[in-house]
């Protein structure tokens, strides 16, 4: 049996349960998590995330990139939200244990330099091989973007795999407010 087939069965059970028709486009909690790929961290378990409630995009690390600049344009235009800050909070929750650690030596800075559009020399300023710091710096990427709107809620989590609690490193505020 595949792995398609299997979750095809799963599938089934959904059906069941959904109510038959057409939610949203705009999430019900206005919010959007950035979080890792890892299956370790997945929102709809570590945050209770439910159907229709948040825009949820993964990627290495849960990290601010170019891609996921543009993603947020994207995302922002096609939900019809039409004013991004007024109460939409985007949250960011980057995880220990995370695998971008293992692309921390100079071998792979090359490689790093092109997931963030940035340069070699700059890679180790990601700290990607420490969670706490990299999710604060990541906020200050978005503070720094003139593109977000200064009203804009952001919060950086980090969640922890070996014991399942969330620590919150960047308090949700507006990206506009002095720290
Ligand atoms: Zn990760």
């Amino acid at each position: 049996v595949s792995v398609t087939q299997a979750l095809l069965e799963r599938n089934a059970v959904h059906v069941a349960k959904h109510p038959g028709k057409t939610a949203s486009l705009e999430p019900t909690l206005r919010a959007l998590v950035l979080t890792c790929a890892d299956h370790r961290v997945d929102p709809a378990q570590t945050l209770g995330i439910q159907l229709n409630e948040a825009v949820v995009l993964r990627n290495a690390g849960g990290r601010i990139t170019p891609e996921v600049l543009h993603e947020l344009a994207v995302l922002v235009t096609i939900a019809a939200i039409e004013e991004l800050g007024s109460g939409f909070e985007l949250i960011l929750m980057q995880h220990t244990d995370c695998g971008m650690a293992r692309l921390s030596g100079p071998e792979h800075q090359n490689l790093l330099a092109g997931y963030f559009g940035i340069e070699p020399e700059e890679v180790p300023g990601r700290k990607v091989a420490d969670p706490v710091a990299a999710v604060q710096i990541d906020v200050e990427q978005l503070r720094g973007n003139p593109f977000m709107p200064s009203t804009l809620q952001v919060s950086g989590l980090v969640y922890d795999v070996e014991n399942g609690h969330v620590a919150v490193v960047a308090e949700p505020a507006p990206l506009g407010d002095a720290r």
